[in-house]
């Protein structure tokens, strides 16, 4: 039994959405969760919705409970959240009481190869957390319950302290700041004075280029079709823009970089066209970064990958505590993750919040929701 010590009364019992059905979401009472060894108990003060939440919600993958499919199992999604700790399993002194934590979504099983490595996010034992095949793994929205409740509990290993002057809705965006952080240190490291593209000002693109121009980038050009977005990606450090609706984006980097191509790109798009794009605007020896996935097979000219040495990363989540780097530099005030987030709801509207995200309605990118608000 673990015991969760706490100066708040912690109720019995909490508000959680949970999935039903393919597309279903139900708001309902559950057993308040209790953290076990090695983890918090954290009240949840702000969770964004990320597209990945959408897929989770509407087809399943890749979230993985009791070895299958998530519906009709009292799973509850979100994995993108920051709250209050106000619950400590047995012998947790690493934090406090009342401490504000954002969290990194995998904790991995912590006993593969790849957790060992510090690659926690493609650790190989994922969804193995359940009777008859308990390997201790932890992705909160993926592989165990997540954000879109009041309460949540979570290993140690995936907590991030938030700073006093930062706000909730900025410290939910840790995740997000920590994927491209991920994406961008895998590469080897981003040296200062490269030149780096970003295909797609999604909510990771957008963060990509501030957290690229913070690393020392000298030149980051930003490429898609929404005009406000691209503004967004302007105020984040973008020194050059392309609207893809008008030009060519392959031709407009070339003719940015010289002719050459950029030494960095990063593709948030996923699809066959901006994977085809990225490979050509790369200069020789240049890195990919592989940072959304395709919903269909591609097919990709990899003879011009091949013959110019150009290197392909395939990047899954926020591994080796990139949340931290990324947290770094935001508590620095190096960029304004909030440029990002344009809406917020309370616990109950979380449909109208995924709506919103999902029909990118009013603008949308970041949608937050505050689950201690109705
Ligand atoms: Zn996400
Ligand atoms: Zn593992």
């Amino acid at each position: 039994m673990s015991v969760a010590l706490s100066v708040v009364a912690i109720p019995p019992t909490m508000r959680a959405w949970v999935l039903n059905d393919p597309g279903d979401l139900e708001l309902v009472e559950k057993p308040m969760p209790e953290p076990g060894s090695a983890e918090v108990l954290i009240r949840i003060d702000a969770v964004a919705v990320c597209a990945t939440d959408l897929e989770v919600i509407k087809d399943g993958p890749p979230a993985r409970i009791n070895g299958g499919l998530p519906f009709n199992q009292g799973f509850t999604p979100g994995h993108e959240y920051m709250g209050t700790i106000v619950g400590l399993g047995p012998d947790v002194d690493e934090y406090r009481l009342g401490e504000r934590v954002s969290v990194e979504i995998h904790a991995g099983c912590g006993r593969c190869k790849r957790c060992r490595e510090g690659m926690y996010t493609a650790c190989l034992n994922y969804g193995a957390n359940y009777e008859g095949n308990d390997k201790g793994h932890r992705a909160n929205g993926f592989t165990t319950d997540g954000g879109f409740a009041q309460y949540a509990v979570n290993h140690i290993n995936t907590l991030v302290r938030v700073p006093e002057s930062m706000t909730d809705a900025e410290a939910a965006l840790v995740v997000t700041a920590g994927t491209t952080m991920y994406g961008l240190t895998e590469l080897g490291g981003l040296v200062a004075g490269e030149s780096v593209v970003v295909l797609g000002p999604g909510p990771i693109g957008l963060l990509g280029v501030a957290i690229a121009k913070s690393l020392g980038a000298a030149c980051v050009i930003l490429s898609g079709t929404r005009a406000d977005r691209l503004k967004i990606g302007s105020e984040l450090g973008a020194d050059h823009t392309i609207d893809a609706t008008r030009t060519d984006p392959v031709e407009a980097v070339l003719s940015l970089t010289g002719g050459l191509g950029a030494d960095y790109v990063l593709d948030c798009a996923g699809t066959e066209q901006s994977v085809n794009q990225a490979i050509k605007m790369t200069n020789r020896g240049g890195k990919i970064c592989l940072a959304a996935f395709p919903h269909e097979m591609v097919s990709i000219d990899l003879a011009h990958a091949v013959r110019n040495n150009i290197y392909l990363y395939g990047i899954r989540g926020e591994g080796r505590s990139a949340t931290h780097r990324a947290m770094a530099l935001m508590s620095a005030g190096r960029f304004d993750a909030t440029l990002i987030h344009t809406h917020t709801f309370g616990l109950s509207d979380l449909p109208e919040a995924l709506r919103h995200a999902r029909e990118r309605i009013d603008g949308a990118i970041k949608v937050i929701v505050r689950p201690q608000d109705n």
